[in-house]
């Protein structure tokens, strides 16, 4: 059902969440953007400037992985200013009063935690882009070291351990999901009772599946985006509004 206004969604959401005992949200890059952070596929957003640089392309060229590392230290301006919107307010409410156990999120900003999620409570299916790691022996460094070997050398870090490349700590197209978090994303969407998708344009896969798992696991699905997705066909609520005018009424003291 696809709310009629916002008010009416909210109202109904707001019943969902009480008659609710376990929810699990599932975040996408929409919840980020009132915090400065844009998403890839909305007018303005990332993909519409820069194509995105497949994992084996960055392990293979030094121009690829220095363009990535360019990119990267030309957005942490915009990441080191990003604090948590109203969405990430009203999830980390829930999560303090015991009704969501973790969220399960495509993004790579960290904002969960700032708001108040425990790390071990956040499910990052995408890894996280405010450290780094060595893609050959997973040593972690800090972005600091990582903009200071750039400047230094002139170009993107490699491992001083191991001599491979360091990336983010993210998850790029073509590079293997994390096995732990998609075990976990399962789990807690085959065991929930209310899944809320929430700024996700659910073309992304096999993220994507988590929905509609939880959905033929029993779960209500509600969908919380300002376009359409091909979801919504499923979905036992359709909110189609902002997402900080929607969770606002949620969070917390
Ligand atoms: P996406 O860009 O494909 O979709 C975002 C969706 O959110 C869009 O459908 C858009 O209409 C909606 N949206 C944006 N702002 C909104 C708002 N204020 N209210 C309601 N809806 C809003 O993003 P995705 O589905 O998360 O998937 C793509 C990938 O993007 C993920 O893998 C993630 O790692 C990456 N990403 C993350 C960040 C971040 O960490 N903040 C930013 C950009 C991209």
């Amino acid at each position: 059902m696809i709310a009629s206004d916002l008010r009416s969604g909210v109202e109904r959401l707001g019943d969902m969440i009480a008659e609710a005992r376990t929810i699990v949200p599932f975040t996408g890059a929409g919840i980020s953007t009132e915090c400065g952070i844009p998403d890839f596929r909305s007018p303005g957003g990332i993909w519409t400037r820069h194509r995105p640089i497949p994992f084996d392309e960055f392990v293979a060229s030094r121009a690829a992985r220095d363009e990535a590392w360019r990119r990267r230290f030309a957005m942490e301006p915009t990441f080191a200013a990003a604090k948590p919107g109203r969405g990430h307010r009203a999830l980390a409410s829930l999560y303090r009063v015991g009704k969501v156990p973790a969220v399960i999120t495509q993004n790579i900003d960290n904002l969960h935690q700032a708001s108040g999620f425990a790390p071990d409570h956040v499910v990052e299916l995408h890894g996280n882009t405010t450290y780094a790691r060595c893609i050959g022996c997973g040593q972690t460094y800090q972005l600091d070291w990582a903009k200071r070997c750039f400047d230094e050398a002139g170009g993107a870090p490699d491992c001083m351990s191991c001599g491979e490349p360091v990336k983010t700590a993210t998850i790029s197209f073509g590079q293997a999901m994390p096995e732990d978090a998609m075990q976990r994303a399962t789990e807690l969407s085959q065991h929930c009772d209310l899944f809320i998708a929430i700024g996700s344009s659910l073309v992304v896969w096999p993220a994507a599946g988590f929905p509609t798992m939880a959905k033929s696991s029993g779960a209500r699905l509600v969908i919380v985006n300002r376009e359409p997705t091909d979801q919504d066909d499923i979905a036992d609520l359709v909110i189609r509004h902002d997402i900080g005018e929607t969770l606002g009424p949620f969070v917390g003291n």
